[in-house]
């Protein structure tokens, strides 16, 4: 079987200890999608693929491959995202945010999009500008997003008005106006998938995801619509997704 060299840009989504010495790292490329790459000694102090085997490291990596498997060869970190772990809430909730990347990619797939997104997410992280359910609500709808799960925020899903709008059916991805509503659910209960949305939540969903938004963190709310959208953000992305993530029930084990 013959030995190739690679090299991408890439992001650090995990890092598993491996034997004694060695690491597992599961790296976001820029130009490959998903890959799992050996780091072999990586956990030996005086290794030069420490730092660059670390969660959320950054940079350039080249690695060997044979067959199915490939081992880290050399690294350049160009940033650690180290201030992420400057408290325990910001770094669980960096944890929860490269899993929910993990589940989103794919291997051999590119996906710049997702990686760009990620790494703009981990910056917040690093600063103080916005509170870290405002980082975590827009990270989720623009996975989703970019997942291809956007939500239908234009027009009532069922009969088409643009007006009354009041619902969000986090499985169906569709908003729902007040008279669907209450016509759909007449007989039964509003099922829990189905979450009152304000137009002020309404306004911040459409401009996260827009492809018009340069950068969609930039919004301030209200501290009770703000608390709101971070719930249905959540909602919205694990119905979507249909999945739980043991780094979300972290977060929020830790968050207070
Ligand atoms: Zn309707």
């Amino acid at each position: 079987m013959s030995t190739v060299s690679a090299s991408c840009t890439g992001l650090v989504l995990r890092s598993t200890d491996v034997g004694d010495n060695d690491k597992l790292l599961t790296i976001l490329t820029a130009e490959y999608g998903k890959l799992t790459v050996s780091a072999k000694g990586a956990r030996s102090l005086k290794s030069k693929l420490m730092s660059a085997s670390q969660q959320f490291a950054y940079g350039e990596y080249t690695f060997t491959v044979k067959g199915d498997f490939k081992w880290l060869r050399d690294a350049s970190v160009a940033e650690s995202f180290f201030s992420v772990r400057r408290d325990l809430p910001r770094l669980a909730l960096a944890c929860y945010v490269a899993s929910v990347t993990e589940q989103l990619s794919l291997e051999g797939q590119a996906d710049v999009e997702l990686l760009r997104l990620t790494l703009n997410t981990l910056y917040m992280l690093c600063g103080d500008k916005q509170a870290l359910d405002h980082i975590k609500a827009v990270f989720e709808l623009s996975a989703v997003a970019v997942g291809g799960f956007a939500p239908e925020l234009q027009e009532c899903g069922s009969c088409g008005v643009v007006e009354n709008i009041t619902y969000l059916d986090t499985v169906g991805g569709v908003c729902l106006c007040d008279g669907c509503v209450r016509r759909l659910f007449a007989e039964t209960q509003i099922p829990v998938s189905v979450l009152p949305v304000t137009s002020t939540q309404l306004d911040a969903m459409r401009y996260i995801t827009s492809p018009e938004t340069k950068n969609p963190f930039s919004f301030r709310l209200p501290e009770d619509e703000e608390n709101a959208l971070a719930d249905i953000c959540e909602k919205y992305l694990l119905a979507q997704l249909d999945c739980g993530f043991k780094t979300l029930s972290f977060y929020h084990e830790v968050k207070n």
